[in-house]
């Protein structure tokens, strides 16, 4: 009587446990709709202890959502984590085909007509850009896990929860800003130079919206359509690139280089 009792008693706490746990997969679903197949995936990260807990959206992009999430760990402090969801629709795949197209890394499994195949390989190189870049130690999110479209990843943010600015954003403090807005123009530059001769990618959709600012430090993300040099189209990507942060800086009062300096430099 006495096993039958604390196999009742297990059984009951394994029904609560698994409630909890759909119920923490469902607040994400309150603010935007999730579909089931990724609420399952939302899930099993609980379940394999990648998250303990996801929470509300910090972005909600035309291509993927990000969710706010934690790590509560039986000993020892949170850890947050930044969970980034990809839209499956196929009409946001339109501007994606001049990425991928010409990226020898994707020719395997490349299938238009097959927007879910699409959508899982553009978080692949997502995560692969994500891993090249966080081991060459550039400052980035570290990836942490992957799942078809879904992508878990250090959270860039502070701790109660509130994720870093976009350098679009940021309010420099202290009264030489000018100065300081130099030295981060200074830094991106470099961050575009190691990314081009350490990594071998070119970023592909680099501006003050795909950067996020803290404390005097740049952090790169968004690098689902970062490319090799050797993509056909990689080197007018980077010229974009160039324009994008000299347009950038120029409004914010910097007496900025040349795009062909910042070409050669970036690239010899
Ligand atoms: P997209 O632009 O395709 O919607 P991003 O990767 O640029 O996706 O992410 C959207 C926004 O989510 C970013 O501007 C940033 O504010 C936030 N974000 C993304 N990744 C993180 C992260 N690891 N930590 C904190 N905030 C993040
Ligand atoms: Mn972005």
């Amino acid at each position: 009587a006495l096993s039958k009792h604390a196999a009742k008693i297990r059984l009951d706490s394994v029904k609560a446990e698994e409630e909890r746990t759909r119920d923490k997969a469902d607040r994400a679903t309150t603010e935007q709709v999730l579909d089931q197949r990724t609420r399952m995936i939302l899930l099993q990260m609980i379940n394999r202890g990648i998250v303990s807990e996801v929470h509300g959206t910090i972005s909600t992009g035309k291509e993927a959502n990000v969710y706010h999430a934690v790590l509560q760990a039986d000993d020892g402090p949170a850890v947050q984590r930044a969970i980034k969801v990809y839209k499956t629709s196929i009409m946001v795949f339109k501007d994606r085909e001049r990425y991928i197209a010409g990226e020898y890394r994707f020719q395997k499994g490349y299938d238009k007509s097959n927007s879910r195949k699409m959508v899982k390989l553009w978080a692949e190189k997502e995560f692969r850009n994500m891993r090249r870049i966080y081991t060459a130690g550039i400052p980035c999110p570290e990836p942490v896990h992957l799942k078809l479209h879904v992508l878990a990843m250090s959270f860039l943010g502070d701790r109660r929860g509130w994720a870093y600015p976009r350098l679009r954003d940021a309010v420099l403090a202290g009264d030489d800003t000018d100065q300081q807005w130099r030295t981060l123009y200074v830094q991106l530059l470099g961050i575009m130079r190691r990314l081009y001769r350490v990594c071998r990618l070119v970023h592909a959709d680099l501006s003050e919206y795909n950067v996020l600012y803290n404390e005097g430090t740049l952090y790169i993300i968004d690098v689902s359509q970062s490319v090799e040099p050797d993509h056909p189209r990689a080197l007018e990507f980077l010229r974009m690139d160039i324009k994008n942060v000299g347009d950038f800086f120029r409004r914010k009062g910097v007496d900025t280089l040349t795009d062909r300096v910042i070409f050669d430099f970036v690239t010899s």
